[in-house]
């Protein structure tokens, strides 16, 4: 028996199993029942939610009105929207460990690993499950989808465990980056705990709607990529479908209204640089440091 958020007592089995709920006329059954206590709740049979109760009252979104939504308010709403993959969020691993019993994370604790779950968990057993969080845009706004295991499973055909077995959580695996430059239609809803920490809001993809395929143009906005998570396939095919993106482009932001499709392309330099610029700094300073620490030795 599981239990589910404290109140309910459950018990799943895969398709490879068969239950017999109530079914006097199975012999083992009856002498089951004769077994139990004359008081007992009999187990109610629950239809899970389908996919079209997933996608009824679901309202499309882009990716701008998603930005806004209330984490809190908003917290049951799913929404849909049709997002390009752009890149793998920057500091994030691929998968991570799961507690067995309760499906939280597990970190490492003074004895192997525990799990984290509020309440107290003893259990020290895990697998590794997917936490991919990919980088989705459109043309109006970029924000962080987030695939767990049920989801990546069927994005990426293979199990994370299966995954691990090849790639550290660090490095991302190709059988996961394959996907940066397709489009999807997706039903999300926004992970609460993940996005009132941060200054955007963060969505959980609850169901792959419709696959568009690999687009050949990324949607024309710019928003926190790092050059680690280059997407390997960004190179624009013909000059025509540049012209044909712009076109198709609403100019909504100031700071990217300006920006040709040319300097677009090279934008990935422009960060490179950026961040090199960075380093240099950070040369100096310690350089400067360095050169104080002398003159302090003279004095
Ligand atoms: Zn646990």
């Amino acid at each position: 028996m599981k239990i589910y958020r404290e109140d309910y007592k459950f018990r799943s089995g895969t398709s490879a199993c068969r239950w017999y709920i109530n079914e006097n006329d199975i012999p083992a059954m009856r002498t089951f029942q004769r077994g139990l206590p004359s008081q007992v709740t009999p187990v109610q049979k629950l239809e899970l939610q389908s996919e079209d109760y997933m996608e009824q009252g679901v309202e499309e979104k882009t990716l701008f009105d998603l930005k806004q939504i209330d984490p809190l308010a908003d917290k049951n709403k799913r929404f849909q929207c049709t997002v390009t993959l752009i890149s793998i969020a920057e500091n994030e691993q691929w998968c991570c460990r799961a507690c067995r019993v309760c499906n939280s994370t597990m970190i490492p604790g003074d004895d192997g690993y525990q799990c984290t779950k509020i309440d107290g968990c003893s259990c020290k057993q895990y697998d590794w499950k997917y936490k991919v969080c990919f980088i989705g845009a459109d043309e109006t706004y970029s924000l962080q989808f987030m695939f767990f295991e049920k989801k990546g499973v069927e994005l990426i055909g293979t199990s994370a465990e299966t995954l691990r077995k090849q790639y550290d959580p660090s490095s991302i695996p190709p059988e996961i980056s394959q996907w940066i430059t397709h489009k999807f239609t997706f039903v999300v809803k926004v992970l609460f705990k993940k996005s009132v920490k941060n200054l955007e809001p963060s969505f959980e993809v609850l169901m792959i709607k419709e696959r568009h395929g690999k687009q050949a143009t990324l949607p024309n906005i710019i928003h926190n990529v790092s050059d680690d998570d280059l997407p390997p396939l960004v190179t624009i095919s013909s000059k025509r479908k540049i012209e044909q993106a712009s076109l198709s482009y609403t100019p909504q932001f100031t700071d990217i209204q300006d920006m040709d499709v040319d300097r677009q392309s090279d934008a990935w330099d422009t960060t490179k640089k950026h961040s090199e610029s960075k380093i240099n700094d950070d040369d100096n300073k310690n350089q400067l440091e360095h050169e104080s620490k002398k003159l302090k030795v003279q004095e």
